[in-house]
């Protein structure tokens, strides 16, 4: 297997995996890179860099920032950002603090719908970790209301869900702004799961030109919930629009049946994209 698999989550966000196994798994596999892209954080820099050394496999450190727009969630990849950056860091912190406080009313929904789920154990499962609907689809399944995460999320958690609530994120060019603001090159995640559950079809053409006029680089047209209609609709758009395309798996171990390595991005798109870092 080659090339690299640009999205990846860990533990340390609502993956089940270490940092550390995520790239064994990576040089198992026999990919050239990998990216790290855990939700709203820059938590597993450190130990990915000391997992990979000496192993060839080369990393792109980054985060998947959450954006929203009109009620639904946009996510934004940043690769190559400097994690000390304080006006990210300090809105990172306003997205994990903002996730405790989305999680409880989540919970309150869900109890109101008569699911016996209670905060405490979704905290317990996230651990440290900022806390994502995974977290809360898990601790559902536990009171036995559903069979497994995805029944949760197609009966209640989905955007636009009878439980799902907002985050009060930013817009995604704010997102984009904030990224590049600290070395980084934005790159929009899996654009045709936007709004999915109410039939938009993905983000709309309009608002990826919004976000490339803010500095957008490239675009993950490759993505495994994709379909084939979402694959040509935004690859033909990064044409038209001189994006890069993008691909990666969306990794998250236990709690997505999406497998590492299961999209890649060819090396020469990758350098593509360094190339558009903000000098
Ligand atoms: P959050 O960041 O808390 O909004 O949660 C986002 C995560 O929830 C994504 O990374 C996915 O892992 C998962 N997710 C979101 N929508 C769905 C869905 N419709 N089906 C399954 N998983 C989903
Ligand atoms: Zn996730
Ligand atoms: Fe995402
Ligand atoms: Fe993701």
């Amino acid at each position: 297997m080659s090339g690299f698999d640009l999205h990846s989550h860990t533990d340390l966000s609502d993956g089940t995996t270490s940092i550390e196994a995520n790239v064994a798994d990576a040089v198992a596999l026999g990919l050239e890179g990998l990216g790290v892209t855990d939700h709203d954080t820059t938590a597993p820099f450190e130990r990915a860099v000391a997992a990979a050394a000496g192993t060839g496999l080369e990393l792109v450190l980054g985060t998947e920032f959450s954006a929203e727009l009109d009620g639904f969630s946009v996510h934004v990849l940043g690769y190559w950002i400097d994690p000390t950056d304080q006006t990210l860091q300090i809105e990172l912190d306003r997205l994990r603090d903002e996730r405790t406080h989305r999680a409880r009313a989540i919970v309150v929904k869900f109890n109101e719908l008569d699911v016996p789920v209670r905060f405490e154990r979704v905290q317990q499962l996230a651990g440290a970790a900022p806390i994502g609907r995974p977290h809360i689809a898990q601790a559902v399944v536990e009171t036995g209301a559903a069979s497994d995460t995805r029944e949760v999320f197609d009966t209640w958690l989905a955007d636009g869900g009878p439980a799902y609530v907002e985050k009060h994120a930013v817009s995604p060019v704010r997102a984009v702004e904030l990224l590049r603001g600290a070395g980084g090159v934005a790159v929009l995640a899996h654009p045709g799961l936007y709004g999915a559950r109410d039939g938009h079809g993905g983000i709309p053409a309009e608002v990826v030109e919004e976000l490339t006029a803010a500095g957008l680089a490239g675009i993950e047209a490759r993505h495994p919930d994709h379909t084939d209609e979402h694959l040509d609709r935004y690859v033909d758009l990064a044409r038209a629009l001189d994006l890069v395309v993008t691909a990666g798996s969306d990794y998250h171990g236990e709690a997505k049946t999406n497998r590492l390595g299961s999209a890649t991005t060819p090396r020469v798109a990758v350098e593509a994209l360094r190339a558009r870092r903000p000098e």
